[in-house]
C-alpha cells in the first residue's frame, strides 16, 4: 500500500519533473547554451528512466524486509542523481546575464524542491539531503559569481529552501511516524490473528494464481513446519498425504474453474514428529479492488476432534476389554452383510460361540483372572479368521463370528473346527493350565433365518443343544432345536417369578443308619411346583437358575426353611440331622459360613444338627473351599462332599479338605453286589473314608441285595428308594423311630 502511494507520486513527479526540465530548457537554453540544456535534458529524462525500471523491477515483488531494504537503497540513488541533475543547471547552462531568468532558474529548482515533499517525504533525511544538494549548487553558483544581486539571490535562496527543508523534514518526520504507526497496528493485528489462530489451531493461505508461489500465514507455516511465508504450491502439495493429494488438487482446481466453494479433508504430516495431522479445509475464490481473482484457503487442525470421534466411535461400537465388534456394531454388521448377501444371492453363516467352564474360572480364580481369559480367547478367535471375517464379543463369554460369502453352509464348520482344536493349546492363567474348550452353534443365511435377529436366535439354539450335546462341540442348526429353546426360556422366566410366588417346597430323604435302622438324618431336596407344569423336578430347573443367576437367592431360601423345618421338628422332639445342597456359586460367595451361622442363631439350632453337601466338582479349587470347609466347621457346622466318585478329587485333595461326610454317588451303588468292579470301589471307598475318619453315606440303594452288601461292608449309612423316596415334613415325622431294617419300600412319591 505505502509502496503503491509512492510509486504513483514517482509517476506525476516524474511527469512533472520533465515537462518543468522542457519549458526549462526551451526558456532558459537559449540565454546560454541550448546544445547544453538538450543534452541535460537527456541525462535528466535517462535518470527518471532509472527510476521507473526501479518501480517496474519492484513493484511485481510483495515488499519483504530485505527486499524493500533494496528497493529502498536504488530508489535513494535515483533521488540524488535527479538531485544532482537539477543543482547542475546553475553551472550547466546558468543565464549568466539575464538576471530575470536567473530568478526563473532559482524559482524552477525551488519548485523542484517543493515537489519533492511530496515524492520522497517518506524519508525525512533523503529528502534534506536532497534539498541541500539542490541549495549547494544554487549557492555555490552565485556566491562564486560574487555580484551583489547574486548575493542577493544567494541569500534569499537560502532563506526559501531554509522554509522548505524544515518543512520537508518535519512532513517527513510525520510520514515516518504515520508509517511507524501503522507498521505497528499492523504487527499488533498481526500478531492478534496469530495467537488466535494457534488457539483455534487454524490457518490460511492465499494464491493470487499469477504467482506461482502461495503465502502462508504465519500459523499455518509453523503448522506445518515450514520457515518462509511464501511457498511454491508444489512444496505445499507434497506436505499432504499421498492419498489425499488428488483429491486437495482436484477441490483447488473445481474453485479455480467454477468459482465455488470447496471443502475438503485431509492428511498432512505433523511439524513435530511423524503423526498426520488431519486438516479440514475450506477453498474460497475471491476478488480484489483491481477485479483479480485470488484463491484462499482456510485451514483447521481436526485431529483433536477426530481422535474425540474416534474414541466415541469406539466406546459405542467396540467391546472395552477384548476391543472386539460389541454387540451393536455386531448386529449394525450383520444387517449390512445380509444385505450384500441378499443381492449377491450368496450365503453366509454365524458361528455362536459360549465358553465352556468360564463360570469355573470366574468363580476360582477370580473376575480379574476371568477378564484376562476373555482377553486371550478373543485374541486366539482372531488369529483363527480371514481379513474379511468378522467377530464380536457378545457380553460375558459369549463371541459371534460371521462368516461372509461362503458356498456352502458346511463351510463353516471348518472355522468351528479350527474353534475346537483351541483346546489343544494349553492356556496359562496364573499359573493354571487350562484347554480353552468352547461350544458352538452355527446357522446359515438364507437356511436358518433372513433376517439379522431371526439368525442370531438360530445359532443360540444351537449353540445350546451344543451344550446339551456334552459340550465343547459344535452344533449347525435344526429347526427341531426351536422348540427346545422355546422352552427353556419360558422355563428361565417362570423360574424368576417362581421364588416371588413361593412355589418351591423342600422334601425330604431320610438317611438310614444301618447299625441300628433308625432314620439319623434327612437330606432336603427342592421341589417346583409349577402352576401349569405341576411338580418340576431340580434336574430340569438348577442349572438354569445357575445360568440365570438365581441359584444363591434360591440357596438362601433353602438354608432358611430347611432350619426353619429343623426347629419346629425340634420342638416336637424330633432330633435330625439337616442336610442340605449348595451349589458351588453359592458356597465361595463371601460371607457364606457368616450366613449359615446367622440361620442357625435365627432358628436356634446346634451347629452340628447341620451338614452342607457340595458336590465334588466344587471342589476344583481346594485352597478356596478348604478355607470356606474350616470356616463352617470351626462354627461346628459339617461338610459333606456329594457324588463322590463322579468328580476329579484326587484322593490327597480328599485328605486335605477335612470334611465331615463322604457321599458316594449312586451309579457306583446301582452295580451292586454283582459287579466286581463296583463292589471293588465301593469297599474301598467305603475303608478308605473310615480310615480317615469320614462318615459315609451310601446314595441311591434301591434293593436290599445292595443293602445287605453295605451293611457286610460296614458301610455306617444309607439313603434311597428302597428305604424312603424323598417325601414332605409331615411324613418324615411319621418315620421316626421306625426301624427300617425289616422293612419293605415306604410310600411311592
Ligand atoms: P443329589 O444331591 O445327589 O440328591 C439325591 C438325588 O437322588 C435326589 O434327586 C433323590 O431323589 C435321588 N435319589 C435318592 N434315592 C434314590 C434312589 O434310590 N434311586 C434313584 N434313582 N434316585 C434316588 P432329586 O431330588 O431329583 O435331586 C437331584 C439333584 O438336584 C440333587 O442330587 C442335587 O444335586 C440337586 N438338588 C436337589 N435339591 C437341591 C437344593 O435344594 N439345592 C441345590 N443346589 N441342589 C439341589
Ligand atoms: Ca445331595
Ligand atoms: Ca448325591
Amino acid at each position: 500500500m505505502q509502496t503503491e502511494l509512492l510509486f504513483k507520486g514517482l509517476t506525476y513527479s516524474t511527469i512533472g519533473s520533465l515537462v518543468v526540465a522542457s519549458v526549462m530548457v526551451y526558456i532558459i537554453g537559449p540565454r546560454s547554451d541550448l546544445k547544453v540544456a538538450w543534452t541535460w535534458f537527456l541525462m535528466l529524462a535517462l535518470i527518471s528512466l532509472y527510476r521507473w525500471a526501479v518501480y517496474f523491477f519492484y513493484t511485481g515483488l510483495v515488499p519483504g524486509s530485505q527486499v524493500s531494504k533494496r528497493w529502498k537503497l536504488h530508489f535513494s540513488i535515483g533521488a540524488y542523481a535527479a538531485a544532482l541533475a537539477w543543482g547542475s543547471i546553475m553551472w550547466l547552462f546558468y543565464p549568466v546575464d539575464y538576471p530575470a531568468y536567473q530568478v526563473l532558474v532559482i524559482l524552477g529548482l525551488a519548485g523542484v524542491a517543493g515537489g519533492a515533499l511530496a515524492v520522497l517525504s517518506y524519508d525525512s533525511r533523503l529528502i534534506i539531503y536532497y534539498q541541500a544538494i539542490l541549495l549547494l549548487f544554487i549557492e555555490s553558483r552565485l556566491l562564486w559569481e560574487g555580484q551583489a544581486f547574486s548575493t542577493e539571490l544567494a541569500v534569499l535562496s537560502l532563506l526559501y529552501f531554509g522554509f522548505l527543508m524544515k518543512g520537508g523534514y518535519e512532513i517527513g518526520k510525520n510520514y515516518e511516524e504515520l508509517i511507524k504507526l501503522r507498521s505497528d497496528s499492523e504487527k499488533h493485528n498481526l500478531a492478534l490473528l496469530s495467537t488466535t489462530e494457534d488457539i483455534a489451531r487454524i490457518g490460511y493461505w492465499k494464491w493470487d494464481m499469477k504467482s506461482p508461489l502461495i503465502e502462508l500465514s504465519i500459523n499455518l507455516a509453523r503448522m506445518c513446519g515450514v520457515n518462509q511465508k511464501l511457498i511454491p504450491m508444489s512444496t505445499c502439495l507434497d506436505m499432504v498425504h499421498i492419498d489425499d493429494r488428488q483429491r486437495v488438487k482436484m477441490a483447488i482446481n473445481s474453485v479455480v474453474d467454477t468459482g465455488d466453494d470447496a471443502t475438503v479433508e485431509y492428511r498432512i504430516k505433523a511439524a513435530n514428529d511423524d503423526d498426520w495431522v488431519i486438516m479440514n479445509q475450506i477453498i474460497k475464490r475471491i476478488e480484489n479492488s483491481q477485479y483479480e481473482h485470488s484463491i484462499l484457503g482456510a485451514v483447521q487442525d481436526i485431529s483433536i476432534i477426530k481422535s474425540a470421534e474416534k474414541k466415541i466411535f469406539d466406546m459405542a461400537y467396540f467391546d472395552e476389554l477384548t476391543g472386539l465388534a460389541n454387540r451393536s456394531h455386531f448386529h449394525q454388521h450383520l444387517d449390512e452383510l445380509i444385505k450384500q448377501a441378499r443381492r449377491k444371492k450368496r450365503k453366509l453363516a454365524i458361528l455362536y460361540i459360549d465358553l465352556d467352564g468360564f463360570k469355573e474360572i470366574n468363580d476360582t480364580l477370580g473376575h480379574d483372572k476371568g477378564d484376562e481369559y476373555l482377553q486371550i480367547i478373543a485374541g486366539k478367535l482372531k488369529a483363527l479368521l480371514r481379513d474379511i471375517d468378522f467377530i464380536a464379543r457378545l457380553g460375558g463369554d459369549e463371541f459371534c463370528i460371521i462368516l461372509d460369502d461362503i458356498e456352502e453352509g458346511i463351510d463353516a464348520s471348518m472355522v468351528a473346527d479350527r474353534c475346537m482344536a483351541l483346546s489343544h493349546e494349553i492356556t496359562e492363567l496364573d499359573a493354571h493350565e487350562i484347554n480353552p474348550k468352547m461350544s458352538i452353534g452355527i446357522a446359515v443365511y438364507p437356511d436358518d433365518g433372513t433376517q439379522a435377529n431371526m439368525l442370531l436366535k438360530a445359532a443360540d439354539t444351537a449353540m445350546y443343544s451344543a451344550k446339551q450335546a456334552g459340550k465343547q462341540c459344535y452344533a449347525f442348526y435344526d429347526p427341531e432345536m426351536t422348540a427346545e429353546s422355546v422352552s427353556r426360556l419360558q422355563l428361565e422366566t417362570d423360574l424368576q417369578k417362581a421364588l416371588v410366588n413361593d412355589e418351591f417346597e423342600l422334601w425330604y430323604q431320610p438317611k438310614i443308619s444301618l447299625q441300628t435302622g433308625r432314620m439319623s438324618g434327612v437330606e432336603a431336596l427342592i421341589r417346583w411346583q409349577h402352576p401349569v407344569r405341576g411338580m418340576v423336578p431340580p434336574d430340569q430347573f438348577i442349572d438354569a437358575a445357575e445360568r440365570i443367576g438365581l441359584i444363591n437367592k434360591i440357596g438362601e431360601w433353602v438354608l432358611a426353611t430347611a432350619c426353619e423345618q429343623h426347629s419346629q421338628w425340634k420342638q416336637k422332639d424330633i432330633d435330625l440331622n439337616m442336610a442340605i445342597n449348595i451349589s458351588s456359586g453359592h458356597f465361595s460367595t463371601k460371607g457364606f459360613p457368616e450366613k449359615v451361622e446367622q440361620e442357625i442363631t435365627r432358628c436356634g439350632l446346634l451347629p452340628g444338627d447341620l451338614e452342607i453337601e457340595i458336590t465334588e466338582s466344587q471342589t476344583r479349587n481346594p485352597d478356596e473351599h478348604i478355607c470356606i470347609c474350616k470356616q463352617l466347621q470351626e462354627k461346628g457346622v459339617k461338610v459333606a462332599i456329594d457324588d463322590f466318585g463322579t468328580g476329579y478329587s484326587s484322593l490327597s485333595v480328599l485328605k486335605k479338605l477335612e470334611i465331615d461326610t463322604l457321599k458316594v454317588d449312586r451309579e457306583f451303588i446301582r452295580e451292586l453286589p454283582h459287579e466286581p468292579a463296583a463292589a471293588l470301589m465301593v469297599s474301598t471307598i467305603v475303608n478308605m473314608s473310615l480310615g480317615l475318619g469320614y462318615s459315609v453315606v451310601a446314595e441311591g440303594v434301591e434293593t436290599l441285595d445292595q443293602a445287605e452288601f453295605l451293611y457286610s461292608l460296614g458301610c455306617p449309612l444309607v439313603q434311597g428308594y428302597f428305604f424312603s423316596k424323598p417325601v414332605q415334613a409331615v411324613e418324615i415325622e411319621n418315620l421316626v423311630g421306625k426301624d427300617f431294617r425289616c422293612d419293605l419300600p415306604v410310600t411311592e412319591v
